[in-house]
This record gives C-alpha cells, structure tokens and sequence, in this order.
C-alpha cells in the first residue's frame, strides 16, 4: 500500500533528506525512486514519475512542490563561466555562478587529458545583514534566510540547465548572496542534502563554506562534524581595520575567530581557506602580508587574495597586479601556500550582488528595492 504518513516541515520537496522522505512514505523505497527522478532526471512535475504509483503521484503533487526557484536572468562570461539571476516565489531575486575551470591529469603513459571542472558558487540568504564596507551585497542589506530546499534547487537548476550529468564530480562554494553561518541550520541541511548518495552525491569534502568570521557559529559548525572546508574572510591583519571593513569584527575580532579556527575539525589532507581581499593602498602592502604570516603561524593554511572587484557608489580601488604578486611571492617565499584568485566571469560582474546591482537598474519591476 503507497501512502504518505501526515508530519510535513515544508512543502518543498528539495528541503527533505532521503531519510526524512524515507520517513514518510510507505514503502520506504519509494523515497529513492523519488530521489532518482529529482536528482538524477532532474524531473519537475510528479506526474512523470512513470515508475511510481498513479495514485502516489497524485499524492505526492497534492503534498509537495517541486519548482520554488524561476531562472529570470543568465550572463555567460568569455571564460564560460555562467551567472544565474534566480527569482523566489515571494519575488525576491539573487544570485549563483556556475565556474568552469580546467582541470588537467596526467595518464600513467605520460600523456596529458584535459577535462573540466565545475564549481557552483551558491548564495544562502536574500541580502546580508553582516553589512562589510566594501561588498554590494552587504550595502542592500537583509531581506530573508533562503530555505535549505532553495539552496539545494540551485545546483539542480544550474546542472539542469547545463546538461551536467548527475554523476560528473562539482563543487560548492557557500560564496554567493549571504553569511552561511548566519543561516547554518538551513545551510548544514542543505550540505547534508548535497551529499546524499542517492541523490547528488556531492560529497561535503567538496562543500566550502566561506565565513565573515561568526565565532560560536565556526564553532557550531565544527562541533556537527560535517566534514565541510572552512573558508575565512579574514581581509584584515589588524582588529581596526577589520572592524572598519567588517563591523562585526567589533564583537568577534581576529582572535576570537581564530581560536575557533584552531579548533575546527580539519581533514587531514586539507586546509583551512584564508580570504584576504586586497583593496588598493587599504590593505596590500608588504607590512600586512608579514603580518598575516605571524597571525597564521601554526594553522593549516592556504591563502586566496581576491582582486578588489569595483561596483559603483564604492570608495576602495582595484589593487595593481605588482603589489598583489609582490604580496603573494613574500607568502610563498616564507612557505605558505597562497593562490591568487582567477578573476573568472569579471564580464559578467561575478562578485558578490552585482548582477542583481545590474537588474535593479534597468528597472525591472520583479526588483523590491
Ligand atoms: N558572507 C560570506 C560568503 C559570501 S561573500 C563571506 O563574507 O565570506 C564571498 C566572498 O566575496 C568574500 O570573501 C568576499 O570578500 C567577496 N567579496 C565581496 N565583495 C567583493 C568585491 N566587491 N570584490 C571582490 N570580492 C568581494
Ligand atoms: Fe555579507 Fe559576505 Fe558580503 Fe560581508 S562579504 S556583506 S558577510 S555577503
């Protein structure tokens, strides 16, 4: 006998893990056939789901809802990169990016495949209420958390859109619209739907987590053993400038945060991830890489300096590319691993809020503020 037992936390089908829809259905295998069609058909009406019940389909439709998120807008950069404008059904928009980066392996007889990699950067909230001086999205301000269903059609949306098959190998960046850590109940069910076998399979070693530095929440997040990377936009060496960049560095500051990075559960073929954003005459002088060298002493480290990206109404400058290299060579002189982060999509303005900047100013009437 089909049946769907009566407890619902939402009605969007991509907020439930394979458990939770285990749970609720009657038989329980039901629930990976489900799984299969959303995650690897990539199906969105329950009345294609040939190999269930017809009354359980109908069932399912009465109960659940599949499409939660509209693409209205899609920018694909020289370098293929994509970026994604979506709307909600309460009619807010944001944003996610699709990353293609080449990945290049060496074949046991020498010869060299070249293949492609994907990262999907996903956004966790609608606005952003940590407010940094120099970040669009911060300057919008807040509007609502995005549920975890909502995160999770982001990726099967964009690999939809791709013709990415279920089974290619991506990763997540928690890098788009919003503080992850300040939504990290949606955020780590969300992860936890991700990496579902039956479903993604997005292993959570491939999910990063980028933080502006919430310190009981770093430490939230370690103590739920996800396996997830730790990202931290550190983007200061000193707690003024920090503060001055990121307010809420006035209640946690640098060593707040970093005390909590020490005690994160670190994969032990991995490495805590170091945003350091380089704003021209700000922050990119070589007194600051020293220092960031002593403030990272004794933590598995990588450095990732990101390239000021303007936006209009903004007081900082783009670096030039001398003092960043300058900044990146006295780091990877002195043994740290430091990566200067490829300006990928910057035609298509790939940092954080600014196509939606763009949207709002063609006045498109779907835009609430
Ligand atoms: N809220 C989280 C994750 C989203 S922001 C965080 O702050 O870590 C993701 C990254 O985008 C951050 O490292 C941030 O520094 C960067 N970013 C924001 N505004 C930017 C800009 N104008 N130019 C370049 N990078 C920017
Ligand atoms: Fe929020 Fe991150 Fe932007 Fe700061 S940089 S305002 S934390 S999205």
């Amino acid at each position: 006998m089909n049946s769907i037992s009566q407890s619902f936390k939402s009605k969007n089908i991509y907020s439930y893990t394979l458990d939770e829809l285990m749970g609720l259905l009657e038989p329980s295998f039901r629930a990976k056939q489900i799984y299969h069609w959303l995650y690897h058909q990539y199906e969105t009406d329950f009345g294609n789901m040939k190999n269930l019940p017809k009354n359980l389909r109908e069932a399912l439709a009465n109960t659940f809802e599949i499409t939660h998120l509209e693409i209205i807008k899609c920018q694909q950069s020289q370098d293929g990169s994509k970026k994604y404008l979506f709307k909600t059904r309460d009619q807010h928009t944001f944003e996610a990016v699709l990353l293609k980066m080449r990945d290049k392996k060496i074949r046991q007889d020498g010869s060299i495949q070249e293949g492609e990699k994907w990262t999907i950067c996903l956004s966790s909230q609608i606005g952003c209420r940590v407010g940094c001086l120099f970040c669009y999205t911060g300057k919008g301000g807040f509007i609502r958390h995005l549920e975890s269903g909502e995160i999770v059609e982001q990726v099967v949306q964009i690999k939809r859109d791709n013709y990415i098959s279920p089974h290619k190998r991506m990763n997540i960046v928690y890098m788009g619209m919003g503080e992850p850590l300040d939504n990290l109940d949606n955020v780590s069910m969300a992860i936890r739907i991700l990496s579902e076998l039956e479903g993604l399979s997005i292993s959570t070693r491939r999910q990063t987590i980028s933080t502006s530095g919430i310190a009981p929440k770093i430490e939230e997040l370690g103590r739920m053993n996800l396996g997830v990377q730790l990202a931290i936009s550190l983007h200061a060496v000193d707690d003024e400038l920090r503060s001055k960049l990121i307010p809420m560095n006035r209640a946690y500051n640098i060593e707040k945060v970093l005390s909590q990075v020490r005690a994160f559960p670190v994969d032990s073929r991995k490495r805590v991830m170091f945003e350091y954003l380089m704003i021209k005459g700000v922050n990119d002088d070589l007194k600051s890489a020293k220092k960031l060298l002593q403030l990272l002493d004794g933590i598995k480290s990588k450095v990732n300096l990101i390239l000021f990206n303007p936006h209009e109404g903004s007081e900082f400058e783009r670096p030039n590319l001398d003092d960043v290299r300058k900044f990146a060579d006295f780091l990877i002189h002195k043994g740290l691993l430091c990566t200067i982060r490829e300006s990928k999509g910057l035609d298509i303005s790939a940092a954080c809020g600014q196509l939606r900047e763009k949207i709002s100013k063609e006045n498109v009437s779907y835009e609430t503020f």
